[in-house]
């Protein structure tokens, strides 16, 4: 009886072992900042243990909700002082600042600010950023390939250098809303399309998507000017239904100098603009007294502003007054073209169809 006892307690160390090594194996946490201020709330509908390095302060059944401010380098909780604190959830949602995530948060001090870096597994990140980055009442082929570009995106981040954290909760890496954001039409798209990724040749690859191409998507490295040639531009012909198909927009020649000039590139009134097609495209812009500069484009179309220059894919005039703009799409152009995918799956492509478009030379594989 005992030894059956023993064998039995010995499969079911084994098996546990065996279950929780290789969960730990498969989980892929991402580190997401979430917030950074000198003073931020935190609490839980749920348990809640909270932990100074190894030391555990408080276990909570509920976390009511706690202020959190920055001393010098230190975060100040009641009469403690400490160099981080982890929140770590069992299974409820912690809210910082009132919006809710999954897993744990790690708060700690950096540039004189308090940093709330969200520890959430990959594919309950992906559960917000898919409704976050396109709506979730399209079609579900187009949600599934924004599910895989989005993974891909943050899996690539994640196996950048080691900081305090891999990505960002807005447009600089990809929205992140928390838990409120989650429908279950986007929930179905990241589950069935979980753990598969894009890879060049095993790695990896930064998935830049954006809303409209216009009719043509650009390589990566026109853009960025970085050795990204996986990824390069593709004809597109499913984006005509995007209210950012097609734009026109201008501004004053004395207005744009004076625009870039207050941005330490010093220009009087405009009156040559030229678009120069090298890795990356750059623009050469000269004065009525014969000063020029160059910038590159994604510079260029920054400091001016999205609402004036709103693509990389655009033509420019100087006019009698003004500087004509005229272009097609909305965003960098490069990738996935998120009004393509949608017009993609309403003829009937599928997700695996649709990325074979965006991104011809990568492959979509299962995570590993
Ligand atoms: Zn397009």
């Amino acid at each position: 009886m005992k030894i059956k006892n023993l064998v039995f307690r010995s499969f079911l160390l084994l098996f546990l072992l065996l279950t929780s090594t290789y969960g730990f194996a498969q989980s892929k946490i991402v580190r997401v900042l979430v917030c950074k201020s000198n003073t931020l709330t935190i609490s839980s509908q749920g348990p809640v243990i909270v932990k100074a390095g190894n030391k555990i302060l408080k276990r909570e059944k509920r976390l009511e909700e706690i202020v959190l401010k920055r001393k010098s380098n230190f975060i100040k909780l009641g009469r403690g002082r400490y160099k981080t604190l982890d929140f770590i959830s069992k299974g409820f949602p912690i809210s910082v600042n009132d919006k809710a995530y999954s897993g744990n948060i790690r708060m700690s001090v950096r540039q004189k600010q308090l940093f709330a870096v969200n520890y959430v597994d990959i594919e309950s990140y992906l559960k917000s950023v898919v409704p976050s980055e396109m709506f979730s009442t399209w079609p579900i082929e187009a949600l599934k390939a924004q599910a895989v570009v989005a993974r891909t995106y943050a899996l690539y981040r994640r196996a950048g250098p080691s900081k305090e954290y891999d990505l960002c909760s807005g447009v600089k890496s990809q929205m992140y809303k928390g838990v409120d954001s989650e429908t279950s039409r986007t929930n179905m798209a990241v589950y069935l399309t979980e753990k598969m990724c894009l890879y060049d040749n095993r790695k990896p690859v930064p998935t830049y998507f954006h809303s409209t191409c216009g009719g043509h998507t650009i390589n990566a490295d026109s853009v960025w000017g970085k050795a990204l040639d996986s990824i390069e531009g593709v004809d597109c012909k499913f984006c005509k239904d995007s209210p950012h198909y097609k734009w026109k927009k201008s501004i004053g020649r004395k207005k744009l100098g004076k625009i870039l000039s207050k941005k330490w590139y010093e220009l009087g009134k405009i009156k040559k603009i030229m678009i120069v097609k090298d890795k990356p495209y750059r623009i050469f812009i000269e004065d009525k007294y014969g000063k020029s500069q160059v910038l590159d484009m994604s510079k260029f179309r920054f400091l001016v502003g999205s609402e004036i220059i709103r693509s990389n894919n655009f033509k420019v005039k100087v006019g009698w007054f003004r500087v004509k703009f005229k272009g097609n799409g909305w965003g960098h152009c490069v990738g996935l073209c998120q009004w393509g995918a949608h017009g993609m799956a309403l003829k009937g492509y599928s997700y695996k169809q649709i990325l074979q478009h965006y991104y011809p030379n990568l492959d979509l594989k299962r995570m590993f």
